[in-house]
């Protein structure tokens, strides 16, 4: 019995309810009750109580354990509570937190210096949530395309995908094509095409000379870790050349590592123009973002045009350069190579067990359960039963997406954990 096996047959037998039981699911169901009670209901969690993490475990208000194979949607990457991520940030905590940028503190220098030489970039433009990056990359591109390409004023266009997610603000939402995303929510911003994800023909067609600016996913997460045809970046970032227009890359999940290269567009010899980056870069700790670019692009934003209270803070840099830092080595990457194989080859062992499909890239698979068999919510929850937090994304469609720290027998027993949950569906 491996370490890992342990864990969960602990996690299972206290799961079985002895002593207190009672009392211990009333903890679950006090917490539950109270953010129900006090919170909008902008979310549908999982019926768990985390408490406390580390690395690829966490455990609820009860003391059961789970593996996390979530990791919050790729925010922890490097696990919970990484030992150089908390140490860089206690380290910070007792210097300085927030100065805003009205001042220079001595961090952001390093972090962004760090970060554009990881990008093989020239700038960093920090700031705090994904949204946000996002929103920076459109002001970028449109400021980029009235002072640069040219275009008359007011009449940038901007291409995304069908399927996209980039976040939530009403400007992102505008070129949503989930209706519960968007609906209620408009007016909406103009000035976006949308066209199929994978289709290079739609998008050069799309493409005119109000264009500024592409904003893909290199692989895209929430749509279910959809990876696109073989040659579709390369392919767009030819036409972007070609017709004058940004290549941004939106590879805030995508990114860091999670792919088995820092960037998912490395994985077509691709450079973008812009990096939309967030999630794990502020190391699951703080929220950090950035736009990553060359002086050509960013230079055209000037002091007043943009900005943000907590972007590039002292703290969040700390937390950036330990990821930075983690991430120059390469051996995060490779851990993702080599356990994203593993993980790829067992799920693929229950295509015809329950599973319809896999797919994915890296440590990271979107896997389209027998919807006949039970939903993909349904799945999460007999999931959580075994002591593994998965979430769906859409029908029956859900991702895995553990820790670059997980190991082997972990995913065995995440794996593992999902047939027997289909084959109680009889699959
Ligand atoms: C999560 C995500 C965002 C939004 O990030 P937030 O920090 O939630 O605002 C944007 N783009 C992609 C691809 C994402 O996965």
């Amino acid at each position: 019995m491996t370490i890992a096996d342990r864990e969960v047959a602990n996690s299972r037998e206290s799961r079985k309810g002895k002593g207190d039981q009672t009392m211990q699911a009333t903890r679950t169901q006090d917490a539950i009750a109270l953010v129900e009670s006090s919170t909008a209901h902008n979310y549908h969690p999982l019926p768990v109580v985390v408490a406390e993490a580390e690395g690829a475990w966490v455990t609820d208000v009860e003391g059961r354990r789970y593996l996390d194979f979530l990791a919050a949607y790729s925010a922890v990457n490097f696990g919970h509570r990484h030992p150089d991520i908390v140490a860089a940030v206690k380290e910070q905590l007792d210097r300085v937190t927030l100065t805003s940028r009205a001042f220079h503190h001595d961090v952001l220098g390093p972090f962004a210096r760090e970060l554009a030489d990881l990008a093989g970039k020239e700038l960093v433009l920090p700031m705090n949530t994904g949204a946000e990056a996002v929103e920076t990359g459109l002001k970028v591109a449109r400021k980029w395309g009235y002072e640069v390409k040219g275009v008359p004023v007011d009449q940038a266009t901007i291409i995304v995908a069908e399927g996209n997610f980039h976040g939530r603000t009403i400007s992102v939402v505008s070129f949503s094509t989930d209706p519960v995303a968007r609906t209620h929510f408009g007016p909406f911003t103009p000035g976006f095409r949308v066209v199929p994800y994978g289709d290079a023909a739609a998008m050069a067609a799309a493409i005119d000379d109000t264009t500024v600016a592409v904003l893909i996913e290199p692989v895209q997460g929430e749509a279910g870790v959809v990876v696109p045809p073989a040659g579709y970046l390369a392919e767009v970032r030819r036409l972007c050349d070609e017709r004058q227009v940004l290549f941004v890359a939106d590879e805030i999940q995508s990114g860091l590592g999670r792919t088995g290269t820092t960037f998912a567009c490395e994985h077509e010899g691709v450079v973008p123009d812009l990096y939309l980056l967030g999630k794990a870069l502020g190391g699951g700790v703080v929220p950090v973002s950035a736009v990553v670019g060359d002086s050509d692009v960013l230079g055209v934003i000037h002091p007043g045009e943009h900005g943000s209270t907590f972007g590039g803070n002292p703290l969040a840099c700390a937390a950036g350069r330990a990821v930075v830092a983690m991430l120059s080595t390469g051996q995060w990457q490779r851990a993702a190579v080599e356990l994203g194989a593993h993980l790829h080859a067992r799920l693929s062992g229950l295509i015809g067990r329950g599973v319809v499909e896999v797919r994915g890239r890296g440590l990271w698979a979107g896997v389209d359960i027998n919807p006949e068999l039970m939903s993909g919510r349904e799945a999460c929850e007999a999931l959580l039963g075994e002591g593994i937090l998965v979430k769906d994304t859409h029908g029956s469609t859900i991702r895995f997406a553990p820790p670059l720290v997980v190991t082997r027998d972990e995913i065995d027993l995440a794996v593992d954990a999902l047939g027997r949950v289909l084959a109680a569906r009889g699959a």
